[in-house]
C-alpha cells in the first residue's frame, strides 16, 4: 500500500480558520467534480454540513445524504448498506461531514464505488481521516477493511472548537496513546523479526511532541491545541499508509479498545467513544509495561521460573473465551490453541529477551510514560482513562486484559505475556495497584 503523493499535495489539506471556504474551488479545479453527495448526520449536518452544502451549491448541485441514527452512528454493514441506497445514481464525489464513524463509512463506500471523497471533520475525536482502511462492524465483529484515502481534508478549527468536549477530548487519548503501539512494535521485531518502519514512526512523532506542548501550554479545548491534535490525528493516518498496516498507530492499547467496543457492540458495555476505550487500553498498558520492564532481567528470569505465578489452564481459558465471546468463542479458542507455542518457541523467546532486555527497558523509558504522568496527561485532555472510574468491575478487567488480543492477529505485549504464561500474573497486578 503507497501513499498517493499526487492526491496528498498541500492544497489537499488544509487545517485552518475558514477551511471550508476551499472546498467548491477544490472540488471543481482539482477534482473536476460537478454531483457531489455530502454524507453527514443531523448533529454533524448542524455542526458543519449545512455550511458546505452552501457554498458548494454556489458552484454546484449537491444532495445531501442523512444518516439516519437515532443515537450514536455506527459504522456497520446495515448503515453502508443504507447510504449506497441513497446516494444518486451519476454521483461523482463523497463528502464526508463528521468524525470517525462517517469518515470510516464514507471512506468504504468511496473505495467500493471508486469515487474521490472529502473529509471535513467536526471534532478531533479520533484518527480516522487521513486513512486507507475502515474499521467496519459486520456480523457484529469489527473487522478492518481496505478503503479510500480522502483527496483532501478541510478541517475548519472554528468548528473543531465547537465540537462537543467529550468528542475532543476522545481524539487526545486516541493521539496520545502512539508510545504503546510503538514499543508493542519493537517487541514484536525483537521476538519475531517483524520489520519496524522507523520513517512511518517519525511522521507521528513530531505532531505528538508539539500536541503534548500545546496541552500544556493552552489547555486541551483551546484552537491552537485542536489544530496540532488534528494535525497529529491526520499524520496519524499518513503513518499507516506508509507503513503499509495499522502498526505505527495501533498496538496493545487498540486491542483493548476493539475488545471493549465489541461489548458495547453487543449491548454488554455502556457506551464509550472510541478514544476513550483506547485511552483506557492505554492506561492499562502503561501500567503493565512499567510494571515488566522495572524488573531487571534475573528477576524476570524468577518470575517466569516461578509456578505460582503462571497462567490460568487451557480449561479455565476455555471457559473464559467462552463465557466473553459466546457464540464468538469456538473460533477464537480454536485460533487461540492454533498459536499456543511449544517449548522450543518460548526457549527462543527468552532467549531474545535476555539479549535485548536493556534495548527494551530503553525503549520503554524513551516512550512510555510513567503511570503519573500518563494520568497527568489524560486529566488535562479531559478524558477519562480509568477503567474502575468508567464502571468496570474487577472480573471485567481481567477480562479485558486476558481477551483483548483475540481481536486482532498484531504481536503485542499481550501476545508476548500469554506465550509466557505470564498474562494473568501482570492482570491481577494491574487489578491490585
Ligand atoms: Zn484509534
Amino acid at each position: 500500500m503507497e501513499i498517493n503523493k499526487k492526491e496528498f499535495t498541500a492544497a489537499g489539506i488544509v487545517i485552518s480558520q475558514s477551511a471550508l471556504e476551499r472546498i467548491p474551488g477544490f472540488l471543481e479545479k482539482n477534482l473536476n467534480i460537478s454531483h457531489p453527495a455530502l454524507i453527514c448526520d443531523e448533529n454533524t449536518y448542524k455542526a458543519g454540513g449545512e455550511a458546505v452544502k452552501k457554498l458548494v451549491q454556489e458552484k454546484m448541485p449537491v444532495k445531501v445524504c442523512m444518516l439516519g441514527c437515532s443515537e450514536i452512528c455506527k459504522a456497520d454493514e446495515k448503515s453502508v448498506g443504507s447510504l449506497l441506497l441513497d446516494i444518486d445514481a451519476g454521483t461523482d464525489c463523497l463528502i464526508a461531514v463528521g468524525t470517525g464513524t462517517i469518515t470510516d463509512i464514507t471512506r468504504i463506500l468511496a473505495y467500493k464505488l471508486s469515487l474521490p471523497f472529502i473529509s471535513v471533520p467536526t471534532g478531533t475525536s479520533a484518527d480516522a481521516f487521513a486513512s486507507s482502511v475502515s474499521p467496519v462492524f459486520i456480523n457484529n465483529i469489527k473487522k478492518t477493511l481496505q478503503a479510500k484515502m480522502p483527496a483532501a481534508i478541510f478541517a475548519d478549527t472554528a468548528i473543531l472548537k465547537n465540537a462537543p468536549e467529550r468528542l475532543n477530548a476522545a481524539g487526545f487519548g486516541d493521539f496520545l496513546s502512539k508510545g504503546i503501539s510503538k514499543s508493542d512494535w519493537y517487541i514484536s521485531n525483537i521476538v519475531n523479526d517483524e520489520e519496524v518502519n522507523e520513517e512511518s514512526l517519525k511522521m507521528i512523532q513530531k505532531p505528538l511532541d508539539s500536541c503534548i506542548k500545546k496541552l500544556n501550554k493552552y489547555g486541551a479545548f483551546h484552537e491552537e491545541t485542536l489544530k496540532t491534535l488534528m494535525e497529529g490525528l491526520v499524520a496519524s493516518g499518513f503513518s499507516i499508509a506508509l507503513a503499509g498496516s495499522s502498526r505505527p498507530a495501533s498496538g496493545s492499547e487498540h486491542q483493548i479498545s476493539h475488545f471493549i467496543e465489541y461489548k458495547i457492540n453487543l449491548g454488554k458495555t455502556s457506551f464509550f467513544y472510541h478514544g476513550e476505550t483506547v485511552a483506557l487500553g492505554a492506561y492499562i498498558m502503561t501500567s503493565i509495561y512499567q510494571n515488566l520492564f522495572a524488573l531487571r532481567y534475573n528477576d524476570f528470569r524468577n518470575l517466569l521460573l516461578d509456578r505460582g505465578v503462571k497462567n490460568e489452564s487451557a480449561e479455565t481459558r476455555d471457559e473464559r473465551f467462552s463465557r466473553v465471546f459466546d457464540d464468538d468463542s469456538k473460533k477464537i479458542i480454536d485460533h487461540w490453541k492454533e498459536k499456543k507455542p511449544d517449548k522450543k518457541r518460548i526457549e527462543k523467546i527468552v532467549k531474545l529477551l535476555s539479549v535485548n532486555w536493556k534495548y527494551l527497558q530503553e525503549v520503554v523509558k524513551n516512550n512510555i510514560y510513567s503511570t503519573h504522568e500518563f494520568e497527568e496527561l489524560m486529566n488535562k485532555s479531559g478524558v477519562p482513562f480509568n477503567p474502575v472510574k468508567m464502571g468496570f468491575s474487577p472480573p471485567e478487567i481481567s477480562d479485558i486484559i486476558i481477551c483483548a488480543k483475540e481481536m486482532n492477529d498484531k504481536y503485542t505485549l499481550l501476545n508476548l505475556l500469554d506465550e509466557l504464561g505470564l498474562l494473568e500474573f501482570f492482570a491481577f497486578r494491574f487489578i491490585k495497584q
